[in-house]
């Protein structure tokens, strides 16, 4: 789920990363160098940009990239698209909130397989080292605990 567009310093060029949406920088995966975040318009429409008014000749809509000349007229561009206002996903802050969710999830990952990793090498040359080392990185309390937490 690559969100964001960040440009290297040092003249890497481009790349996507899934960030918090505070976050206005990233290390380049190439030379470590910091790249800046890309001004982007991500599905979000007028309502959030400026001038939301239609007037006689409509308004530019930042998320849609084209004029709009009603709400009607939105909506009917919305759909071809086969977009949908932020608003009607669930409040404000939908997606920043959906992209740190993902961020967080995607870091618990990472963290479980570098546990996983280091038991790897704990048990080598065990007979049953991935095993031994899936029983530890996944303890049956743990899973419970964490099972009785979900739904
Ligand atoms: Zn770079």
């Amino acid at each position: 789920m690559p969100i964001y567009d960040f440009l290297c310093s040092a003249g890497c060029g481009k790349f996507e990363d899934l960030v918090p949406w505070t976050q206005d920088s990233q290390p380049c995966p190439v030379c470590s160098q910091p790249a800046k975040k890309q001004v982007s318009a991500p599905l979000r429409t007028a309502t959030l940009w400026g001038d939301t008014s239609f007037g006689i000749n409509g308004h530019f809509d930042q998320g849609l990239q084209c004029r709009v000349t009603s709400y009607a007229d939105t909506d009917r561009k919305l759909a071809a698209r086969g977009l949908v206002r932020e608003s009607d996903l669930g409040g404000d802050m939908y997606v920043e909130r959906k992209m740190d969710a993902a961020l967080l999830e995607r870091t618990q990952h990472k963290a479980m397989v570098a546990e996983y990793t280091t038991n790897l090498k704990k048990f080598d040359g065990c007979e049953n080292a991935k095993g031994l080392a899936l029983a530890e990185t996944f303890p049956a309390h743990k899973m419970l605990a964490e099972s009785d937490t979900t739904p």
